[in-house]
C-alpha cells in the first residue's frame, strides 16, 4: 500500500523510523501527470534503495506563465494508481500552504550562476529560482539518500547539482535517461495538450537532434550545424522556435569548431499551439 502523506510532520513520522533502521531512502520529485519517464526514475530508485518516496506537487513558483500553470494536467487518481502499481512506499502530496507557509517566496541566498541564467533561464525568467526553491524544500523534508532527476530537463539537472554543492546537502543526485515515444517524442506531461495535427509534427524535434548529433560526431562544426538546425526547425510554420543550440555539456557555454569538448549537448525549446516543448541530446565528438 502506498501511504498518501500530505504534511511534513507526517512524512517525518514515516521516515524517521526507516532512517534509524538504516534503510536507504530514494526520492523522486514530480509534478504529477505521471508517465513512463517518471516511472523509469521510480524503478531506478526502487532498485537502488530500500524505500521510495515520490512527491507530487505542482510548484507554482516555477511557472513563469500563469496560463501554463492553469492548464498543467492534474491527474491525481491515475497518479496514485501508478504509484501503487510500482510499489512506492510513500506519495508525498502536500498542498501549497504546506510547502509555502510563509507565502510564495524564493530561496534568496542561492545563485546557480551561468547554467541557470542562459536558455531556459532567459526564456523562462524566475523558473530556476522556483525549481531550486522547491527542490531544496523537498530535499529538506524527505532527507533522502538519493534523489532522481531526468535528463529531459538537462539544465535543471545542472542547477540541482549546483544547489546540492552550494548547501553541501547529504544526498546523491542520480540522473535517468530521456524516455521517448516510439517516434522519438520525449515523454512530457504536457504532451496530452497537443492536438492530433501538432502531435504528428513534433517528432521533427527528435529527428533534428539525432541528425546533428551524428553530424557533430562525424565532423565538429557546431556553429554551422546550430545555424542549419535552427533554420530547419524554423521552416515548420507551426513551430515557434525559441532556441536550437549546441553547448558544452558540462558548462552550457557556447562552443566553436576550434574547441575539443568531450561532450556537447544539443538543446531545443519551441512552442506549438499552446504547448511549449523542450528536448536535448548529448553528443561525443572526441571520445
Ligand atoms: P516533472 O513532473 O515534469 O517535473 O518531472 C519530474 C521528473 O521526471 C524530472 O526529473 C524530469 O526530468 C523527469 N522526466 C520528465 N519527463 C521525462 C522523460 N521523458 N524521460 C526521463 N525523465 C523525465
Amino acid at each position: 500500500m502506498t501511504a498518501i502523506v500530505e504534511t511534513n510532520n507526517e512524512l517525518s513520522q514515516y521516515l524517521d523510523a526507516e532512517r534509524s533502521a538504516g534503510k536507504k531512502i530514494g526520492f523522486v520529485p514530480t509534478m504529477g501527470a505521471l508517465h513512463e519517464g517518471h516511472l523509469s526514475l521510480i524503478r531506478m530508485a526502487k532498485r537502488q534503495n530500500d524505500i521510495v518516496v515520490v512527491s507530487i506537487f505542482i510548484n507554482p513558483t516555477q511557472f513563469n506563465d500563469p496560463e501554463d500553470y492553469r492548464n498543467y494536467p492534474r491527474t491525481r487518481e491515475a497518479d496514485k494508481a501508478y504509484l501503487e502499481a510500482e510499489g512506492v512506499a510513500i506519495a508525498f502530496m502536500p498542498d501549497e500552504n504546506e510547502m509555502y507557509p510563509e507565502g510564495k517566496g524564493y530561496l534568496t541566498d542561492f545563485d546557480a550562476g551561468y547554467v541557470a541564467n542562459v536558455l531556459e533561464g532567459e526564456f523562462r525568467p524566475g523558473h530556476f529560482d522556483g525549481v531550486a526553491t522547491i527542490v531544496k524544500k523537498l530535499l529538506d523534508a524527505v532527507e533522502p539518500h538519493r534523489a532522481y532527476f531526468g535528463q529531459k530537463d538537462y539544465q535543471q539537472l545542472l542547477v540541482i547539482r549546483q544547489l546540492v554543492k552550494t548547501y553541501d546537502l547529504p544526498v546523491e543526485i542520480v540522473s535517468g535517461p530521456i524516455v521517448r515515444e516510439s517516434d522519438g517524442l520525449a515523454l512530457s506531461s504536457r504532451n496530452i495538450l497537443l492536438t492530433a495535427k501538432e502531435r504528428s509534427i513534433v517528432p521533427a524535434i527528435y529527428q533534428t537532434l539525432l541528425y546533428y548529433k551524428a553530424a557533430l560526431e562525424k565532423k565538429f562544426k557546431p556553429e554551422t550545424y546550430q545555424a542549419e538546425g535552427l533554420a530547419y526547425l524554423k521552416s515548420y510554420p507551426d513551430f515557434n522556435v525559441e532556441y536550437f543550440t549546441i553547448r558544452n555539456a558540462y558548462t552550457l557555454e557556447e562552443v566553436n569548431a576550434n574547441d575539443r569538448p568531450k561532450a556537447v549537448v544539443l538543446l531545443v525549446a519551441l512552442s506549438i499551439g499552446k504547448v511549449r516543448l523542450i528536448d536535448n541530446m548529448v553528443a561525443y565528438p572526441y571520445s
